[in-house]
């Protein structure tokens, strides 16, 4: 009853250089606001005394560079604050990356290489905090007017779209600590896995389209050039995941590779990149208030991910079923599956014939529960190299009628009638 409940309010004061580390409870949103000094979530300023709701199962830090007072309401997983973090060390990335922006964007900076601003990628392993630096140092270049381009190549969770894609968007405004990326248009591309083991050919053959239609974009703008990209990655780094990243660091021509929280990483790519001088790797340390995630977290992370795909973060959006006749779309699928080494294979047999070969799907029950993405091709065989336009998922598959039932996120018709299905699936729950 009314008299027995406690408040739930609570008020917390941070000292200078201090954060609050919060899990929302499973169930429950959470409101927070700042009661007086200056504080940020991941680099983005709170607006002063105006009420914040996050969504359960939210797990960030709310910082302070000059002290500040915070008021929640409503019970949290966990709260405690910690004046121990690495964010002195961050925030000096942050103004050695202004330094070359405005020596990019000098006049005098003519040349491609001159005018070009810093390409930033992050890596390290899963759960070093790589998606939270990434955006602190995006929304500390947006706040200062620079339109940055985030790069997204984590399939596992990434924080663009959804699993299974590698995208980029510029950033124009410091990231929304409860909407997280505006997604205006963003330049996405469907790889239809979440482990890059799946098909490392395709993998590397969509960071690289990736990274020429941006090559492209930088050279006709010469603000977004400067203002540079920032690049995160997946935590994968043993073996292919290794040369994965060296891959992108070479397609994305990054000069500047920032560690996190892994010695052997940081000193094998500082020997491997000695030879080009350009190219600058620093070690950043992991910020202790990083939540780990055991692989069922992670997998259902991307479930719920793919949930506000389509009904929003609040459940705010309405998703559109649509039914359409089999013959009327056309289901693709790129490479085999999962490669097999040479070693398990007969002497002179090729491995996988083509992993960017395209494949017809037929359209039955198997294609129930999928998530599929909607290509900008025009032809089949332009597939691998096209961006998409956005993501369905299959609700009912009618063999009788030949009618297949999906869902949308927003109204109209599909932009191209070419589908691609990889091993994404999901379970609306
Ligand atoms: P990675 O990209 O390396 O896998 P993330 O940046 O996604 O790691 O961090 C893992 C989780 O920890 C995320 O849910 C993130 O919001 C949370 N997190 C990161 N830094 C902090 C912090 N200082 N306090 C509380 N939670 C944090």
């Amino acid at each position: 009853t009314a008299a027995t409940a406690a408040p739930t309010i609570k008020q917390v004061k941070l000292e200078r250089e201090s954060e609050l580390r919060i899990e929302v409870a499973n169930d429950t949103p959470l409101r927070l606001r700042l009661l007086n000094g200056t504080a940020e979530i991941f680099g983005t300023e709170l607006p002063p005394e105006m009420w914040l709701t996050f969504p359960p199962r939210l797990k960030f830090a709310v910082f302070t560079w000059y002290g500040a007072t915070i008021e929640m309401d409503g019970p949290t997983e966990t709260d405690y604050t910690a004046d121990e973090t690495p964010m002195v060390s961050y925030v000096n990335v942050h103004a050695v990356l202004e330094g070359r922006r405005n020596r990019a964007k000098a006049p005098s900076s003519s040349g491609s290489e001159a005018s070009q601003g810093p390409r930033v990628i992050v890596v390290g392993p899963t759960d070093s905090g790589k998606s939270t630096l990434s955006r602190m140092l995006l929304s500390w270049a947006a706040k200062q007017g620079w339109k940055p381009t985030y790069v997204d190549l984590d399939i596992g969770q990434g924080s663009i779209t959804i699993p299974g894609c590698i995208a980029a968007t510029p950033i124009e405004l410091p990231i929304d600590p409860v909407e997280g990326i505006s997604l205006e248009m963003p330049l996405v591309y469907f790889y239809g896995h979440t482990t890059p083991s799946q098909n490392v050919d395709l993998y590397k053959a969509l960071v690289k389209e990736l990274a020429q239609i941006l090559e492209r974009q930088f050279t006709g703008n010469a603000e977004s050039r400067a203002a540079g990209m920032v690049i995160n990655t997946m935590g994968w780094i043993e073996g292919v995941g290794y040369e994965l990243i060296l891959h992108a660091i070479d397609t994305f021509s990054a000069n500047v590779v920032l560690v996190l929280g892994q010695e052997k990483l940081f000193s094998m790519l500082r020997d491997v990149l000695r030879n080009k001088p350009n190219v600058d790797v620093v070690k950043l340390q992991k910020s202790g208030g990083v939540v780990s995630r055991s692989s069922k977290v992670r997998q259902k992370a991307r479930s719920y991910r793919i949930r506000e795909y389509f009904y929003g973060i609040a459940n705010d959006l309405s998703p559109h079923s649509n039914i359409a006749n089999f013959s009327d779309l056309f289901v693709y699928r790129i490479g085999g599956g999962p490669q097999a080494p040479r070693s398990a294979l007969p002497i002179g047999a090729d491995p996988v014939a083509n992993p960017l070969r395209v494949t017809a799907v037929n359209i039955d029950r198997d294609l129930l529960h999928v998530v599929l993405a909607v290509s900008y091709a025009q032809e089949p065989d332009q597939i691998v190299s096209s961006n998409i336009a956005g993501l369905i998922y299959i609700t009912d598959i009618d063999l009788q009628r030949r009618k297949i039932t999906y869902l949308t996120p927003t109204a109209g018709d599909l932009p191209s009638k070419y589908l691609i299905m990889g091993t994404l699936t999901w379970l609306e729950t």
